[in-house]
């Protein structure tokens, strides 16, 4: 689950991360007002209207912006507040701001000592270790640091039973070649940034930039937060601010109705019993010419309630031309599985338009190939992988 950048602020200044301090705003006047709090706060005229939408690269699709006083903040909120923000991240329609973060202004021009930082903190699965990556490149697109000049991207992992060593937070207020009071300041920041990041069981904190500003103070300008979903229960107040407008409405629907589904962008629904199948399932697709249009893992109980459910879950997308289901019948029995299936085909009545090519394979796997090529329905079935791709090439080339 991903937070927006002032929720993510939240979490930060709870553990002592120095914040680009802000107010949310949904309206112009609410700008206003929240600017005029700001300045008593910190004293500070200028602004930094940033839109919150869940997507980087706002500031180069015109979602941060400048306000040097409080006409400007009225006039840039009006701008942001319903527009359509496209970004490198977004796609071209890009997405719709709800809500805008009135932030004080934190980079003094002029100021030839200001400084930007890369920092993220996130679970480097190979390793099975958390790791911090950091850049003196902050405030660009890090991938093109990576690319172009990787020297500059560093790493500190992190052993998880030791956490995050003094010694380490030092080696990076030393290699970001920072000296006395900024040296100090940083080795708290990611003192306070790492035990952020462990005590809300996140998934990724990244915050681009970090700011050194002209007092040598370390600054989170931004920050984006995944959380693990795993591990929400554990954090009711973390889950109530999911912003569902920001998710894809089918996986919000899914989720409702306890289905592991994720929408991708090609053509070949499937529905399958397992994480690690419905990998192997999305590279099968792939062999046979197709793409994957979801990744769907409908767990344990394959009856025709639940398959159902599953089906209309993947026909929301129109792209679907074909739809894949491979179960394995391990504690499930395939012809229960089969039945539902064709249970769930005739309960959906034409809804169904798209051919089904079915591959059931473990126990009683005969049984409910028999079930399915007897039903009548424009159901295919298949107990090999490659049979199942064969046919789903097939269809495909029609
Ligand atoms: P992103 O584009 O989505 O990554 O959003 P950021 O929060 O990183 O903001 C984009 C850019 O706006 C930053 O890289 C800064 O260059 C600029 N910016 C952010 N805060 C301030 C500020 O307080 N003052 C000024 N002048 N620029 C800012
Ligand atoms: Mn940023």
């Amino acid at each position: 689950m991903n937070l927006h950048e002032y929720q993510g602020k939240e979490i930060l200044a709870s553990y002592g991360v120095t914040i680009q301090r802000g107010k949310v705003a949904t309206t112009s006047e609410e700008a206003v007002a929240a600017a005029q709090a700001l300045t008593e706060e910190t004293g500070t005229g200028w602004h930094v209207i940033k839109a919150q939408v869940h997507a980087g690269g706002r500031g180069k699709g015109g979602g941060v912006k400048l306000a040097k006083n409080l006409d400007q903040v009225k006039e840039i909120s009006k701008q942001i507040i319903g527009m359509d923000l496209v970004t490198p991240q977004t796609t071209a329609q890009g997405k719709r701001v709800h809500q805008i973060l009135v932030a004080e202004d934190v980079y003094e021009p002029g100021e030839a000592e200001i400084e930007e930082f890369y920092m993220s903190v996130l679970l480097d699965r190979a390793q099975g270790k958390n790791m911090i990556i950091y850049s003196t490149e902050g405030g660009m697109d890090i991938e093109t640091v990576a690319e172009e000049t990787p020297h500059l991207i560093f790493t500190e992992t992190i052993h998880p039973a030791h956490g995050l060593q003094a010694f380490q937070a030092r080696r990076i207020a030393f290699n970001l070649g920072l000296s006395g009071k900024a040296f100090k300041e940083m080795t708290k920041f990611v003192d306070a940034l790492y035990n952020a990041y462990i005590g809300s069981d996140a998934a990724l904190f990244e915050i681009n930039p970090v700011l050194k500003a002209s007092n040598n103070t370390i600054i989170a300008v931004d920050c984006k937060i995944t959380l693990d979903e795993n591990a929400l229960y554990r954090h009711k107040d973390l889950e109530a601010w999911r912003d569902i407008r920001e998710e894809n409405p089918t996986e919000v629907e899914a989720r409702a109705v306890g289905l592991n589904y994720v929408a991708l962008d090609g053509n070949v629904g499937c529905m399958v019993n397992g994480a690690g199948l419905a990998m192997a399932t999305m590279d099968l697709i792939k062999q046979a010419g197709g793409e994957p249009a979801n990744f769907l893992d409908v767990g344990g109980t394959a009856d025709a309630k639940r398959v159902e459910e599953a089906f209309r879950i993947i026909l929301k997308d129109d792209k679907v031309e074909a739809i894949l289901v491979n179960i394995f019948g391990g504690i499930v029995r395939c012809d229960r599985v089969a039945q539902g299936i064709v249970d769930a085909y005739k309960n959906m009545g034409d809804a169904i338009k798209v051919p089904i090519i079915v591959r059931l394979q473990g126990t009683n796997a005969e049984i409910a190939k028999d079930l399915i090529d007897s039903s009548g329905l424009d159901v295919q079935s298949a107990i090999e992988f490659q049979e199942a791709a064969d046919k789903v090439q097939a269809v495909l080339n029609k």
